[in-house]
């Protein structure tokens, strides 16, 4: 329930009024800011400056000052470095600053009334556009690399990015926000966000969850509504945003946010605990990350392995994969920290809502996406399974196909794979030959013929968040169909017991890393339905192990089994957690 601002605020005739406003709560947290609220448009924009005629001279000798000394950096690095790759690469980034046509373009550019900031970022905008979207990978590559020398530009022509002007601390309110942003955002250590548009399974809020930045979402025209220069409350939980609120209410909050605390530290004691059901049925309990940071909090948090990493996240902003030395080292990187439990690597899942697609589709979620993307592009496929296949030397890595829809997909991924095997063996290389190929079940598609996919399947596990969409054809990032994207849909559940049905057949095991294996209220009925594993951001892991230390695995599967047959979810089950109200001050 929402306290009634009215009550309180006579405390002080000085103060200013309390506000509310209501939003979808999109990560849990309280996050109070005084004075120092950040609202942004938009993160990215960058603001055309006009400069007067007379200005034009000195802007033009700007731009070849921050050309020159980019040449003079490059010249320098290319003196000093031996290695190979590292010298061809500064070559490139020669040649693309030599380029006389792009000295002509900058300038003409200017000349246009633009600032040298602003002609650069123009000129290389236009530039990238022409290849970001090439099917050619050693086009895109050349987006890349146009973005290097954009960079060196930018930084000597002193432009410095909007973000790193934002303290720490801050509320950011802003019309949206990308994951790679907040992936900054969190860098500069802000304590919360609240977005005008956005959904609950979104990446983003995905994201925020795993970072623990309490996050509402859906507020619209938040940045018009809430000023700079307030002290401001976001209540996570609930999704309220209180602006100005009163000495009663931000007693209360600071009071909520010392008992939540409390609950952590004593969550701290069932860590060393095994995640096992009072009838001694084993859970394997597992974090989803998305940076290598990530991997550290699961383990603290007595993650038994990593479920889920979504490497999407090394596609950069422009749609540029990372190169296989870099897939390498961030795969070792991993599952070295992780040893000697196991992590689960899933392939690009690009296209969608997700970084790196090639196309402009109509319909992004029910296009080019996933394993379809991935077949249709064997080099970057081939690229990312070499560089897990090198990692897995000491057998806890498993590979995970995205978007999997019919049995014909996972023979040719596992056709590839082979033959990245046969070139590696050839070349003497170490890697896990037995390696475990597993899939997402993710489409209605996946679960109506799980019987099937599992013959050719090493595991499964069940993206609910992707499933709930598909199944209901609701948008899971579109706030305006949020109530229509019930992950506890009878038919949702219903279709999650048929991947667990064919899983059983075939003898694999099943787990679930969409966002409802965070959610603890429903642990029971997820365990009962016979999944064996839960990969949850690190955040949730040990409310989560709290539930499964409670649960009696017979009861459980009888609810389940009730709930199934009937399609009727008891009032209980259907409260989750991300609409716990706060409580009244
Ligand atoms: C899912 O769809 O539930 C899932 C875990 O994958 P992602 O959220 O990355 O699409
Ligand atoms: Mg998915």
């Amino acid at each position: 329930m929402v306290s009634d601002s009215k009550n309180s605020i006579d405390q002080s005739k000085n103060l200013p009024e309390e506000r509310e406003l209501k939003g979808i709560p999109a990560s849990a947290g309280i996050a109070i800011c005084s004075q120092r609220v950040t609202v942004i448009k938009k993160l990215r924009e960058t603001k055309n400056r006009p400069v007067s005629p007379d200005r034009l001279p000195s802007e033009i000798e700007r731009f070849n000052e921050s050309q020159r000394k980019s040449l003079d950096e490059i010249a320098l690095t290319l003196e000093s470095e031996h290695d190979k790759t590292i010298k061809q690469i500064m070559e490139t980034y020669s040649m693309i600053l030599n380029d006389p046509t792009l000295q002509e373009e900058i300038v003409k550019r200017i000349y246009s009334t633009f600032s040298a900031v602003q002609a650069v970022e123009d000129e290389f905008d236009a530039r990238c556009a022409l290849f970001a979207h090439a099917k050619d990978i050693t086009l895109r590559e050349r987006a890349a690399e146009l973005d290097h020398v954009r960079h060196r530009l930018l930084v000597h022509l002193g432009k410095r990015k909007p973000l790193q002007r934002i303290p720490t601390g801050a509320v950011i309110v802003s019309h949206s926000i990308t994951p790679t942003d907040l992936l900054e955002l969190y860098k500069i250590g802000i304590s919360g966000i609240i977005t005008e548009i956005g959904g609950i399974a979104s990446h983003v809020s995905i994201l925020a969850r795993s970072l623990r930045i309490p996050a509402i979402i859906g507020i619209a025209n938040a940045t018009k509504k809430i000023p700079e220069d307030c002290i401001l409350i976001c209540d996570g939980y609930s999704g309220m945003v209180i602006i100005n609120p009163t000495p009663n209410t931000l007693l209360d909050y600071e009071q909520e946010r010392v008992k939540e605390q409390k609950k952590q530290k004593a969550l701290g004691q069932i860590i060393e605990l095994p995640s096992e059901t009072v009838d001694k049925i084993q859970i394997r309990l597992s974090a989803n990350i998305e940076t290598l940071e990530e991997v550290d909090a699961a383990i603290m948090s007595g993650a038994q392995g990593i479920g889920l990493v979504r490497t999407e996240y090394l596609v950069k902003n422009n749609g540029t994969f990372p190169t296989e030395l870099e897939q390498h080292h961030w795969y070792k990187e991993i599952a070295q920290r992780i040893f000697p439990h196991p992590v689960t690597i899933r392939v690009f899942d690009v296209g969608g809502d997700k970084k790196g697609g090639i196309r402009k589709e109509e319909n992004p979620a029910l296009g080019y996406r996933g394993i379809r993307f991935l077949l249709g592009n064997k080099k970057v496929f081939r690229t990312q399974i070499k560089a897990i296949l090198l990692a897995s030397e000491h057998k806890n890595i498993k590979i995970m196909l995205p978007m999997i829809s019919n049995v014909k997909e996972i023979k040719r991924a596992k056709k590839i794979i082979d033959q990245v095997k046969h070139q590696l063996r050839e070349e003497g290389a170490m890697f896990d030959n037995h390696i475990p190929v597993g899939i997402m079940i993710e489409t209605p598609a996946a679960c109506c013929i799980a019987h099937e996919l599992g013959k050719y399947a090493d595991f499964f596990s069940i993206g609910t968040n992707d499933l709930a969409q598909y199944t209901l054809g609701a948008d899971r990032n579109n706030g305006f169909v949020a109530e229509m994207f019930n992950e506890l849909h009878p038919s949702v559940l219903r279709l999650m017991n048929m991947a667990v049905e064919g899983a059983k057949a075939n003898g694999i095991p099943v787990s679930i890393c969409g966002e409802i294996a965070a959610w603890n209220n429903i642990t029971e009925l997820l365990i009962g339905m016979g999944i064996t594993e839960l990969s949850v951001a690190s955040p949730s892991l040990l409310t989560i192990k709290q539930k499964i230390r409670k649960t009696h695995f017979t009861n459980a599967k009888n609810i389940i089994e009730k709930i199934i047959r009937s399609g009727k979810i008891p009032k209980e089950y259907r409260q989750t957690t991300k609409k716990k109200k706060r409580r009244v001050s």
